[in-house]
């Protein structure tokens, strides 16, 4: 077997994403570097995976926010919680972007800013059927440092592991 197939195996079988998750990685970090492991062909998606990610990831930004909304402090049982796109791009799912909103603010605000949009008072979308679209930003090549080092030394673990799992076996 070589490493890119011991990896493979792991994250299918052995390593699941609730313990990525469960070890304190973002599931959109995690669901992102799958991707991009994937994209190579380095790794297979698991079946269901985008689906475990955005599930994930809205428990995720819910705790870090509290369970209260972001804009006016509502929380406890009576309160539907939703998650906000701060920049208005609904494409633009990253847990910097979204943030924990009642879905009365949420409702509110998406109004204002289509009604904005109608205006001309915001130049920064136009309104194509119902969809709010953001023209592409121009902005410096991503750094994925930060991703890259955590995911390789998560990975180096996991060929550690398998290693000595093997020596045992022999
Ligand atoms: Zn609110």
């Amino acid at each position: 077997m070589t490493i890119a197939e011991d990896i493979e195996d792991a994250l299918l079988r052995r390593i699941t994403p609730q313990e990525l998750f469960d070890a304190g990685y973002n599931p959109g970090s995690i669901g992102y570097a799958v991707s991009r492991l994937s994209s190579r062909g380095i790794i297979k998606r698991p079946e269901g995976f985008v689906g475990w990610v955005q599930r994930a990831q809205r428990k995720w930004i819910f705790t870090r926010d509290n369970y209260t909304c972001q804009n006016c402090g509502a929380h406890g049982n009576n309160v539907e919680l939703q998650l906000h796109h701060k920049d208005h791009n609904k494409n633009n799912n990253r847990s910097s972007n979204r943030a924990t909103w009642c879905s009365g603010c949420n409702f509110k605000e998406g109004q204002e800013w289509a009604a904005k949009l109608r205006m001309g008072k915001v130049k920064t979308g136009v309104v194509k059927k119902g969809a709010i679209r953001l023209p592409a930003k121009k902005t410096a090549p991503r750094d994925y440092s930060r991703l890259v080092q955590g995911v390789t030394s998560f990975m180096g673990d996991l060929v550690e592991t398998i290693k000595a799992d093997k020596a045992r076996e022999q």
